[in-house]
């Protein structure tokens, strides 16, 4: 029999992270440098957008938009707010920046020691999570992080490098060529959003899709049919690294 490889794709805030953590955007209404009105202004969108981001009930198209509409109106701010990549280091590059689920960090060990590649694909701001995991002792080789990257000037933040990431956009994402060869296999895909399940458009077997229902998800039918298995409460990664191990 010929052993397959495996590998986990997965998705970040809330995911990886616990549903009532900061998310990565998150971490940057933390900055001290950010004036108060602009931190309002964040806070007054995630306000907004968040329910609405949960809610299954409305049209995905609808939704979809509404996401793009928030992550835009938040760049908007940013771009304006003369945050430096110190800045961000900061507010980051700590332990407790944001909150990981129980033992995830025992999960990204296992997969760098048996050589499972983890591919990371989030909406949220990719040198936020580096720092983060960095912080926190589990950025290892095989973890690629598919995210949106931040553009400086004269160390000014100025927006994103590439196009941005929305969180309804995944199926959009084109992969390097080293990790379209490492979604080969038997893969696990972990998210708390239906549009995590279509970040690997590819590979439709194979794939055993994991879903974290945060309760405050509208429709819970609808997210459960999109997912394998779904876990409703808090749940220990330990489980999720058993399952890596059947497959
Ligand atoms: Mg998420």
């Amino acid at each position: 029999m010929i052993k397959l490889n495996k590998y986990i794709i997965t998705d970040f805030d809330h995911t990886l992270t616990e549903k009532d953590s900061t998310s990565s955007w998150g971490v940057l209404e933390t900055l001290n440098t950010l004036n108060k009105e602009a931190k309002n202004k964040l806070k007054d969108n995630k306000n907004y957008y968040l329910p609405l981001e949960n809610n299954l009930n409305i049209n995905e198209n609808k939704r979809k938009k509404l996401m793009k509409e928030w992550a835009d109106n938040n760049l908007k701010i940013l771009n304006h707010s003369n945050i430096t990549k110190k800045d961000i280091k900061k507010a980051s590059y700590k332990k407790n920046a944001m909150k990981l689920r129980k033992g995830v960090k025992e999960l990204l060990k296992y997969t760098y020691i048996n050589n499972v590649p983890v591919i990371i694909v989030s909406a949220g701001i990719k040198e936020i999570i580096e720092n983060f995991l960095k912080a926190n002792n589990c950025l290892y080789e095989n973890i690629y992080i598919v995210s949106n990257k931040i553009k400086y000037k004269n160390n000014i933040f100025i927006g994103f490098k590439n196009k941005t990431i929305y969180s309804s956009d995944k199926h959009k994402i084109k992969y390097s060529h080293i990790i379209k060869k490492s979604l080969k296999g038997k893969g696990v895909l972990l998210g708390d959003n239906i549009s995590d399940t279509q970040v690997n458009p590819n590979n439709k077997q194979n794939i055993l899709k994991i879903g974290f229902l945060n309760n405050y998800t509208e429709n819970k039918e609808l997210f459960k049919n999109a997912f394998d298995i779904v876990y409703e409460d808090k749940v220990s990664f330990k489980e999720i690294i058993n399952i890596i191990k059947k497959l």
